[in-house]
């Protein structure tokens, strides 16, 4: 008889990494389990979206620095491109460009890929936590009453080998936008979260290109956002070995070209510049690759009165974002740095306390995403009043950014998740913007 305590986690991309490193704060062994074979910082199938430019936000830096301690050194020792947030990237927003200055807000530029594998070798290093991969979960097991779970059964995904179990004290669903959770907590008895569904139907294209010192002027990055009446943006951003990402992305059933002739064209309807200069000279070095989204998910586990004993579910199995305003990485951080406090604290109604605080950590990136996207007539559903005041006073926000870089700063901040909406109200702000505007 063992008192060893044992916590599995289901998927080994960013969110499983992250709770992986947080649960082996407090249980002897972790065991993350994953379907894909995991080697080096390669594009794999389970992460499709993993080809497409992924922007990691400050505050998303932040969490992964306190998971992480000195993960700032490993990005700079990968290649990553450690970037003034405000200066080094030119942001338009609404078709206005936030005041490029030094703004002191540290971001770092890297693919996904190379992103993913730094984490994962961070995570690997941690002598509690075994990645058992190339081994899919099928579902879970539980005690003769079906309201505690004690593990999970897998199969090799090689040779569909006979399933096997794992046993755990605590399971962690970190699966992804497709996760079965619903499915089986309704199978044990349970009721299924409500879903909140906001269409958005993107359409990403990807390509890389060389990098050269005098792209961009030597900055890293240009990204034109989407707006009503303006369903096309992209990012190109410089990363590790010399390479810049574009992504082109477009809104509501639009699509950018896949074809590479048709490129330069479609970029002169950008707001910027930038795009049509650089594909002048730059010289392209993948093909491009596509991905549909077709719109955010919020699984609302937070309000479900009775939930398994032993069980969790984190990242976008819980909600998966509008990819456009790059959230998803940064919120699944900061829930594995609430669920490694929440059990240093006490192990007693974790999932009830844990889905309490992971709901707090997605409202604000949800309310910034969604009201967003209802602005767009396509969206099908009007905005609150109470989000189209904000909105219109967003407006006003990006036209002052873009001649005061003190309000850019605050905007970007925001936007990167490091202070909460709420900083754009405080009078003396108000105040900038307004001062700011045109005419006043
Ligand atoms: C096009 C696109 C662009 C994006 N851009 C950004 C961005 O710029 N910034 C940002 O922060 N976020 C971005 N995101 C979101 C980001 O990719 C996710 O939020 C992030 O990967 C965390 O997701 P996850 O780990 O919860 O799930 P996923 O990344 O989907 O991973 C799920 C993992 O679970 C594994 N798995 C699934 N089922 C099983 C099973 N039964 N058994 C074993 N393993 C299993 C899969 O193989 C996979 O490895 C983007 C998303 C999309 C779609």
């Amino acid at each position: 008889m063992t008192n060893r305590t044992r916590a599995v986690v289901v998927g080994a991309s960013m969110a499983g990494l992250f709770a992986a490193a947080a649960l082996a704060d407090s249980f002897d062994e972790v065991t993350v389990i994953e379907r894909d074979v995991l080697v080096g910082p390669v594009d794999r199938r389970g992460v499709p979206q993993g080809k497409h430019l992924h922007g990691l936000q400050a505050g998303g830096l932040r969490s992964l620095s306190d998971l992480f301690p000195g993960f700032e050194d490993d990005l700079a020792n990968a290649g990553a491109v450690r970037t003034d947030v405000q200066s080094d990237i030119h942001w338009y927003l609404d078709g206005c460009l936030v005041k490029p200055e030094p703004s002191g807000l540290i971001g770092y530029a890297s693919s996904r890929r190379l992103l993913e594998h730094i984490v994962r070798t961070r995570v690997r290093a941690l002598p509690r936590v075994h990645i058992r991969d190339g081994w899919d979960v099928l579902d879970l097991t539980t005690t003769a009453d079906r309201r505690t779970v004690t593990g999970v059964r897998l199969s090799r995904r090689a040779d569909g080998a006979a399933a096997t179990e794992v046993r755990a004290d605590l399971v962690v669903d970190a699966s992804g936008r497709a996760s079965r959770s619903p499915q089986w907590v309704t199978e044990l008895g349970f009721a299924a979260p409500e879903v909140t569904r906001v269409q958005v139907d993107i359409t990403y294209v990807t390509r890389q290109y060389r990098r050269e010192q005098h792209h961009l002027d030597g900055r890293v990055g240009t990204s034109v956002g989407v707006f009503p009446g303006s369903l096309h943006g992209g990012t190109l951003l410089a990363m590790e070995d010399n390479t810049f990402m574009f992504t082109a992305g477009a809104v509501y059933g639009q699509e950018p070209p896949m074809n590479d002739a048709d490129l330069p064209a479609y970029v002169e309807g950008f707001a910027s510049r930038d795009f049509a200069d650089f594909l002048k000279t730059a010289e392209q070095i993948t093909e491009p690759v596509r991905t549909r989204f077709p719109a955010s998910i919020r699984a609302h586990y937070e309000h479900l009165a009775d939930f398994p004993e032993g069980y969790l579910v984190v990242g976008d199995a819980v909600c998966s974002f509008n990819p456009v305003y790059g959230q998803g990485m940064s919120v699944a951080a900061a829930e594995a740095v609430l669920l490694r406090d929440l059990l240093r604290a006490d192990r007693a109604r974790l999932a009830e306390r844990f889905f309490a605080g992971a709901t707090e950590i997605i409202d604000i990136p949800w309310a910034i995403t969604v009201n967003a996207d209802l602005r767009f007539p396509e969206a099908g559903a009007p905005p609150t009043e109470e989000a189209k005041q904000f909105n219109a006073y967003l407006r006003h926000v990006y036209q002052a950014a873009s001649t005061d870089a003190d309000v850019g700063a605050a905007l970007l901040r925001v936007i990167q998740l490091v202070d909460a909406p709420d900083r754009l109200l405080e009078p003396t702000l108000v105040e900038r913007v307004m001062r700011a505007l045109p005419g006043t």
